[in-house]
Parts: C-alpha cells; structure tokens; sequence
C-alpha cells in the first residue's frame, strides 16, 4: 500500500458532478460550523455521525444527509468513502476526523477529495516535524532541552502519548525533573523506558492566544479569522485557589482543554501575529506541497516583552474556530458578519469553483 499521490484524487474528483457538490465532515470537534456554513454558501451538507450523536446535527438542521456509523473510525472504511463519493463529497478535515480516521488511512487509503493538504497533517501531530516547520518558518518557538541535567529555567515537560497535556509538568532543575518523573512511574503513567520520549521545552510564561488562520491559495494571502485563549482542566481550576492552600493539596496540574474564551489580541500585537502567520504558510508550501490550504492555528503564549511564542500548530481546523460561529472581531472586518471559519472553508471552495480552478486546492 503506497501513499495516496494527488494526481489519484484529481482523478475520482474529475468524476465527480461539480454542480451537485456536498461539503463532508465528521459529525463532532468543528462540524457543526462547517456544516452551517456550507449550507450558507450554497453547498448540500453530508455527516458522518457515530449512532447516538445525531441529535445535534438534527436539531441544528445543519446536515442534508446522514452516514450514521457504529464507529467514528468506520468513516475510513470503504463503504462509507463509496457513499461519500457518490454524494459527490469534498472532506473538510478536522481534529477528531484525524484522530478516528488515522494519519495511516488518510494517507494511504482514503480516496475521498479534501480540502486541505492531507499530508500536512502528519507534520502537526508529530513533534519533531511541527518543530522542523517552525523552524523553516523562523518563528520564534520555545528552546528545546536535549538533556534533562541541562535544565537552568523553568520547563514544561511532555510526553508523546500525554494526549491533551494529561502527564504534562513543569519543573525548574534536574532534580525536580527526576522527582517528578520518579512520580510518573510510581503511578504508572509512563515507564522506565519511556523516560527519554520525554520533550523538554522552555516554559514559557505569558498569556495564551490560539491564532486561527486562513490560508487562501486563490489568493495567496493569510487572513486572521478570529483568536480564543484555552480553558483548561484541572489547572484553570488549581489557580483558584490561594496559592498558600495550593502547597497544601497534593494536585499534580493538568492542562487537558474543556473550553475556548474568544479575545481580542492587543492591537500593536496584531503586525507580528501576520508575520508569523505569513512566515508559516510560506515554509509550508516549501516543505509540504501545497501548504497550509485553507484554515491553520497557532497556539502561542505572549510575554510580558510582548514576543509571541508559538508552542504547537494546527494544520487544519482548530477547535477554538468555535468561538466564532458567527464571525469574531476580525472576521467582521474581512468579510462582515457571520464568516465562521468553515463558512470561509466553504466561501473558498465557491470561489474555486466560480474560477473553475476547484483541482488547485483538492488533495
Ligand atoms: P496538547 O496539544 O496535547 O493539548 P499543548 O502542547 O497544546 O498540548 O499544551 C497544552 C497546554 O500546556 C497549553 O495550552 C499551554 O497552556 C501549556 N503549554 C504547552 N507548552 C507550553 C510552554 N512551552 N510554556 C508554557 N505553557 C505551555
């Protein structure tokens, strides 16, 4: 089985009656505004919903069709790609659609058209990759600790299989790392061997700013859509309490996000959240041909010096877009009200379609 090659896909696509389209996604994370906005742009509405989970999907009227799956996972199966195709449908990837599908699948055997880059994907669930990204970009991320006794600052330590910043800690010297490592063990979080997957990074204390993204190969621009701060268990709880009681309880924090608060960035911020913006989709369309197609988020922390930090990315659809359903304060500036991130997704799939250049951002 050999990786799927764009030219493969612009084949099934070729096939497909483009007057007739259906905008596609998994029916959790980010669907509900991808589907609404589709359905606002135009285009017929498919979900593939788990059994159980329709009701939101119903009662929002946001989907025409149902794939209803016993599993999230089946979306890769080839019945429900066969359905999809039928339906003419273009998949708009987001977080749990990667996660129950599979890099492996989406890579390999998903023959379904998307809109995006299915092989960006890869790149901002592996960390070494992301880090290579970053890099190219010449971003300014947080410093990287190859050894555990080097440790001078505070660092944040994570670990590959610490899904959602559960295991996560900060530590200040080698000793605290290894007390606390000596921790992970004895409760079973992780084992001996794993202790060199651990990433070591600055930590980088600021305030946090998740920054989503369009990326318009149409043309060739990086608009700002909208930007949401994490809320996250249990440390947002942690800081509640007086920090004299905080000693006291024996809580280990944990960073796993429940929620997303929409903010407005300090507007003298605004220049260096373009650059970095701009400087990401360009190393993108170096490394992995066609890029960063369509909607993107970086996750930074800002400092107290007023540098923007970029600790991790989405290539795809960030689940903070749900902030703005409706359009944020700076997608009204763009485009009104009412531009959600996946209207915009859609909007661009329309205007692909209007400059018959459709095959330009299908992967
Ligand atoms: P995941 O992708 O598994 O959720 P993240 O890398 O986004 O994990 O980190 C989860 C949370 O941990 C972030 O939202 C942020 O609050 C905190 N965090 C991560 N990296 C750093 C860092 N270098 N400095 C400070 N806080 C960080």
């Amino acid at each position: 089985m050999g990786k799927i090659d764009r030219d493969e896909i612009l084949e099934i696509f070729e096939g497909y009656d483009k007057e007739d389209l259906s905008i596609a996604t998994l029916g959790s994370h980010t669907s509900l505004h991808i589907l609404h906005g589709a359905k606002m742009e135009g285009f017929k509405t498919t979900v593939v919903c788990e059994k159980g989970r329709e009701v939101p999907y119903q009662r929002f009227r946001v989907a025409d069709e149902f794939i209803i799956v016993d599993e999230f996972k089946e979306i890769a199966d080839e019945d429900v790609q066969e359905k999809l195709r039928e339906m003419n449908s273009i998949i708009i990837p987001h977080g749990s659609f990667v996660a129950y599908a599979g890099l492996d699948r989406i890579e390999n055997d998903f023959y379904v058209p998307m809109y995006g880059n299915r092989n960006i994907l890869r790149w901002e669930s592996e960390r070494e990759l992301e880090r290579r990204l970053m890099k190219k970009a010449g971003i300014r991320i947080p410093y990287k600790y190859d050894d555990p006794e080097k440790i001078d600052r505070t660092v944040m330590v994570k670990f590959p299989g610490a899904r959602g910043g559960r295991g996560y800690f900060v530590a200040s010297t080698p000793e605290e790392f290894h007390e606390k490592i000596d921790l992970m063990i004895e409760r079973e979080w992780i084992t001996e061997d794993e202790i060199s997957d651990a990433h070591i990074e600055e930590y980088v204390a600021g305030t946090n700013f998740c920054i989503h993204y369009f990326y318009s190969a149409l043309k060739d621009e990086v608009e700002i859509l909208g930007m949401d701060s994490r809320y996250e268990s249990n440390i947002d709880g942690l800081v509640r309490i007086p920090a004299k009681d905080q000693l006291d309880i024996n809580l280990q924090p944990s960073y796993v996000i429940t929620g997303n608060h929409p903010v407005a960035m300090r507007e003298s911020l605004l220049p260096q959240a373009f650059d970095i913006g701009d400087k990401m989709a360009e190393a993108a369309k170096e490394l992995v041909p066609p890029g960063l197609n369509g909607p993107f988020c970086l996750q930074t922390m800002c400092t107290d010096n007023l540098e923007i930090v970029t600790f991790e990315m989405s290539a795809r659809l960030d689940g903070g877009t749900n902030t703005f359903m409706d359009g944020s304060t700076y997608s009204c500036l763009l485009y009104g009200e009412g531009m959600s991130m996946g209207r915009r997704a859609a909007h661009e799939i329309k205007n692909a379609k209007k400059e018959g250049v459709l095959e330009k951002i299908i992967t």
